[in-house]
């Protein structure tokens, strides 16, 4: 996926006149409206994106600091409901692991 948010204070990540994508899947370009904002954090935003085109989900977590943008992109099988609801719960400890071990 390529999604470029433009550099000015106060961009809208959701506008197509800010930032542009395309599916990594199948090249497609994103309809602004299938983009999702999950949450943002000072300039850090995690994005629910489905394709219009084949429907593939992906998650994107978008950072920029100073000039630079980075981006981290995982296609997945979680809807938006999903990402928040997930996203609320404790992250999962080693203790649970090994309980989990240990149980099977
Ligand atoms: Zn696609």
């Amino acid at each position: 996926m390529k999604f470029i948010p433009t550099m000015r204070p106060g961009f809208d990540i959701r506008s197509s006149s800010d930032c542009f994508g395309t599916c990594s899947v199948c090249k497609s370009p994103y309809d602004p409206w299938s983009v999702h904002e999950i949450g943002a954090q000072e300039e850090r935003y995690l994005l629910h994106i489905v394709c219009q085109k084949c429907q593939t989900a992906i998650l994107a977590l978008i950072s920029v600091q100073n000039s630079e943008v980075k981006t981290l992109e995982l296609i997945t099988d979680l809807n938006q409901k999903d990402v928040i609801k997930f996203g609320r719960k404790e992250p999962i400890s080693v203790n649970d692991v090994l309980e989990l071990h240990n149980q099977l």
